[in-house]
């Protein structure tokens, strides 16, 4: 697909949002949306009146000169009082259509915005690995809370207001002369078509450069977030970076000055086209005064054409604008419309206690999208007040596991039992409150201390006992101790006054969350990397305390720390090569015999030990 090809964008789609955009409004403020209405209608329909009231004030004058001056004088000061309410009207409903305005906006900023949230945490693990649906979603929330939400409303508010102004303008118009109403409503028109075809282009352009788009905000990612910011400076990025940019817009670019050079000629062309049909009205309008005499609609007319004329105007620079804003609702809608119903779960509760435990039976699992399992017949048991232990090399599946036991990913093959029955039959959310897990890229939120422990009950966010318990067990009792605030010291750099942390002490923050959690299922995914190794056999022994009545998994590096669960399985390439207790593992003298001694040896070696 070309940049220029005709990819058609979902026109119909569109008017069905642009109907949804009605009903976002109506949810976010039905009293303000009537509001707005009746005082954009009204601000809208007083130029009308007020067009005839001066061809009629004109008219009196013109009246006045040839004849009953006092009668003309009265007539003058009658109308000009009935202009005087007029514009008095026309300013109070202006000041008041912009009030309503800005409330609705700011109440339609808090509806999308809460919305989106709620969108991005209904969403699939999946889903934010796919490509095309994260971006969206990306975009949906960076222009939202940029300015598009305001340019749309602002948009569909100036277009309403002066088709309004120039329809009942032109009624009057007609009124007087259809003949003339026609050509006035006609001249803007060639200027309109030229305006449109420009507008469309650059929509279907646009809707075909999405993804190099994409691209262009990653390299601007890269280049301005502290996430990125180490590796940029000390790999020396930056040109490289901005000479991607460069070559992405420079192609942009060459395609869209060829456009505007078409909507230059085009502009140009037609414009000449509506020049010279306003002409022509202004000349029949002063040649059929002379015949009429009628020199108050003159006055009329000639005010009216420059109204028409500006609406005219406005209203085709804004449905350019308009254009841009469809996409973004056309994104926006469809980010809503993501989240798909889960199954329901079929509400049985958790057990209380775990009698058995879980069992993986015939377990494969292929990742949506891609098309090789990453697991292959995984049979595994996880008894209850048991721990056991994950090892395998990078990419043998471990995680992979922990996703299915937490059930961001269902199995593509087999069945996950809890107590011998499927996990699909338990209670959704109670499921998940069931169980403590952290992940080996878990969040360092940039909160407090005690949101960062309390996350992980977040109902208990403010029993300090319990935090600083939950701290200790993660092996970081002195971390609070030690920051300004205690517990609530703002953790990260990311706001005033915040404290940032090893990596190692981001680690044992996020243990404490997890035991904080203080659920029957604990699973810990690496949590402990950054840890040494004396801190680290430190944690687990008292984990094993605290987890003595869980069902704990173990994914460890280690083998200091895996050999201190109850059973240790070993993973190979998706598949379950062997398990036992660490004692069992090294008499078989498999895989597992070979990684520890590896390990051993390097310990031994940097430690000067002879080993055996
Ligand atoms: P481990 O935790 O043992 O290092 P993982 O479970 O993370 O391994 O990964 C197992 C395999 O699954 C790897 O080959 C990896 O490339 C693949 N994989 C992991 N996550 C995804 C994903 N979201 N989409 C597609 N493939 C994935």
């Amino acid at each position: 697909m070309t940049e220029t090809g005709t990819t058609t964008p979902p026109l119909r789609t569109r008017a069905r949002d642009w109907l949804r955009v009605g009903g976002l409004l109506w949810q976010s403020s039905p009293g303000a949306m009537v509001g707005m209405v009746v005082a954009t209608v009204a601000v809208a329909s007083i130029p009308a009146l007020q067009l005839s009231a001066i061809a009629a004030a004109v008219q009196a004058v013109a009246d006045g000169i040839g004849g009953d001056g006092a009668a003309a004088r009265d007539r003058v000061l009658g109308l000009s009082l009935v202009i005087l309410g007029l514009m008095v009207a026309s300013h109070l409903f202006g000041v008041f259509s912009q009030y309503l305005n800005n409330i609705l906006l700011l109440r339609l900023a808090t509806t999308v915005g809460e919305r989106l949230m709620r969108t991005g945490t209904q969403l699939e693990m999946s889903d934010f690995e796919d490509p095309e649906a994260y971006d969206a979603l990306q975009r949906a929330y960076q222009e939202s809370t940029g300015g598009r939400l305001h340019q749309l409303f602002a948009d569909l508010l100036d277009i309403a207001r002066e088709t309004v102004m120039v329809v009942t303008v032109g009624l009057v118009i007609i009124s007087w002369n259809p003949w003339l109403g026609l050509l006035i409503f006609l001249a803007p028109v060639p200027s309109a078509v030229a305006q449109l075809w420009y507008g469309r282009k650059v929509f279907e352009v646009e809707y075909v450069r999405a993804p190099q788009r994409r691209r262009l905000m990653y390299y601007q990612f890269l280049a301005t977030t502290d996430h990125s910011f180490k590796e940029v400076r000390l790999f020396n990025l930056a040109d490289h970076l901005v000479a991607r940019y460069r070559d992405v817009v420079h192609h942009f670019l060459a395609i869209d000055r060829s456009i505007a050079r078409r909507a230059a000629v085009s502009f140009a062309v037609l414009g000449l086209v509506s020049v010279a049909a306003t002409v022509a009205a202004i000349y029949v309008t002063m040649t059929s005064t002379l015949d009429t005499g009628d020199i108050g609609r003159l006055a009329g007319f000639l005010t009216a054409l420059a109204a028409i004329q500006a609406s005219m105007h406005a209203v085709l620079m804004t449905l350019g604008s308009l254009y841009e804003s469809s996409l973004f609702v056309g994104n926006l809608f469809h980010v809503f419309d993501m989240p798909r119903p889960r199954p329901a779960g079929r509400g049985r509760p958790f057990p209380s206690p775990i009698r058995t435990g879980f069992e993986f039976r015939d377990v494969s699992f292929r990742y949506p999208g891609t098309s090789s399992l990453v697991l292959r017949d995984i049979n595994l048991n996880l008894p209850a007040d048991r721990c056991v232990a994950l090892v395998g090399e990078n990419g043998s599946g471990k995680t992979t596991i922990v996703k299915l036991l937490t059930r961001l990913y269902e199995p593509t093959s087999g069945t996950i039992l809890l107590d011998g029955i499927p996990l699909e039959e338990y209670d959704d959310e109670e499921y998940r409150e069931n169980i403590g897990v952290i992940f080996q890229d878990f969040i360092r939120y940039e909160m407090p201390v005690r949101q960062n422990v309390g996350f992980g009950r977040v109902q208990n966010v403010d029993d300090d006992d319990a935090i600083r318990a939950a701290l200790s067990a993660g092996g970081g009792d002195q971390i609070a101790d030690q920051l300004p605030q205690g517990l609530d010291t703002m953790l990260g750099r990311h706001f005033t006054q915040g404290h940032q942390l090893s990596g190692g002490q981001w680690q044992r923050v996020a243990l404490a969350r997890a035991f904080f959690r203080d659920a029957p299922v604990v699973i810990l995914d690496e949590p402990t990397a950054s840890i040494d190794a004396a801190a680290e056999q430190e944690i687990f022994e008292r984990f094993r305390v605290i987890s003595r009545d869980t069902v704990s998994l173990l994914i460890a590096h280690r083998f200091s720390t895996v050999r201190m669960a109850d059973h240790i399985v070993v993973l190979s390439d998706g598949s379950i090569l062997e398990g036992g207790t660490h004692a069992e593992l090294m008499a078989l003298d498999g895989q597992y015999a070979r990684l520890f001694t590896i390990q051993a040896r390097g310990y031994l070696e940097s430690s000067g030990a002879a080993i055996d």
